[in-house]
């Protein structure tokens, strides 16, 4: 009630600032120019939340600026666009979402942006999805970049729109490309072997977000709270959680800081398991990359496996 409240509240807010804040914007022009001059090459991409930033700094480098529209530390679930955000794209040359529902706001804006020359780039085209147990949020998983597998078709579609909107340094963003898609491959043959080697394959976390990275390596996630961390669970719910632990013997709770991660810990002492902190990228922690999260995230879990 109160969220569908603020939702309106704020369609209105931007939808009067795009008529009445022409001033303004034109103000900011001047600024803009000289901003312009001083990153004269770079391109200027915007992103919606975290993994892409990851993946188009990954490929982009010092050619381009990235502004993430999710704010560092907040739920990217829950979040609605605000009118810094529609400014940003508007000066925008590329913006990237991740598509799958997990932006449901991204069409409304994009409708809303005057910015003609905007290149879209719906990340997860082409890649191999999940489709959602329940769909009361949309029909498919959004968390694909949880997938080493499936992260090297959003970050090649992501240098695929590169390479269109700056074609002089083509070879720049290939050789980027090709070096982060060995390291992911990389990474996944490593713990590919290793995962085989365990007999247990389930685990616990705070929000269903894990299954590309269960689909990856033949693994089971349960969770506290479901695939848009939403949930806090009932005492049944808890209790099915403390059941399922003690059943598969599972020695670790995983704990995310951006969902329910008090519940964790309660789960983790019924059970007389440990508390372990795993990524789900959604936003930037610990100041780790892709490539350093996944592989912790991994390493863990491969842990508290065997
Ligand atoms: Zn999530």
């Amino acid at each position: 009630m109160i969220k569908k409240f603020i939702k309106a509240a704020l369609i209105i807010i931007m939808s009067s600032c795009l008529g009445a804040c022409n001033n303004k914007i034109g103000n900011s022009n001047e600024i803009s120019t000289t901003i312009k001059d001083e990153n004269n090459s770079k391109v200027s991409v915007v992103v919606s939340f975290n993994p892409l930033r990851e993946f188009v700094e990954a490929v982009g480098k010092d050619k381009i600026s990235v502004k993430v529209m999710v704010p560092e530390g907040m739920e990217p679930h829950d979040f609605e666009p605000k009118p810094r955000d529609m400014e940003s794209l508007s000066k925008a040359q590329v913006f990237i979402y991740n598509g799958l529902g997990m932006e449901a706001w991204a069409e409304k804006t994009l409708t809303a942006v005057d910015n003609k020359s905007l290149e879209i780039v719906n990340a997860s085209k082409n890649a191999e999805v999940i489709k959602n147990e329940e769909v009361e949020h949309g029909e498919y998983d959004p968390h694909i970049w949880l997938s080493l597998k499936e992260a090297k078709i959003l970050a090649k579609n992501i240098k695929d729109a590169l390479v269109k909107v700056d074609s002089a340094n083509k070879a720049f963003y290939e050789e980027n490309y090709n070096e982060f898609a060995t390291k992911l491959d990389e990474l996944y043959n490593e713990y590919k072997k290793k995962f085989e080697t365990v007999s247990n394959k389930n685990f616990v976390t705070g929000h269903a977000a894990f299954a590309y990275l269960c689909r990856d390596f033949g693994l089971k996630q349960n969770s506290v709270e479901d695939v848009f961390a939403e949930g806090e669970p009932t005492p049944k719910k808890m209790k099915d959680l403390v059941d399922y632990s003690k059943n598969n013997n599972i020695k670790v709770i995983f704990m995310e800081e951006l969902a329910s991660p008090k519940v964790s810990e309660t789960l983790a002492k019924e059970v007389g398991a440990k508390v372990e902190k795993i990524y789900t990228i959604e936003s930037r922690e610990d100041n780790k990359d892709y490539l350093e999260s996944m592989k912790d995230n991994l390493e863990k879990i491969y842990n508290s496996l065997k």
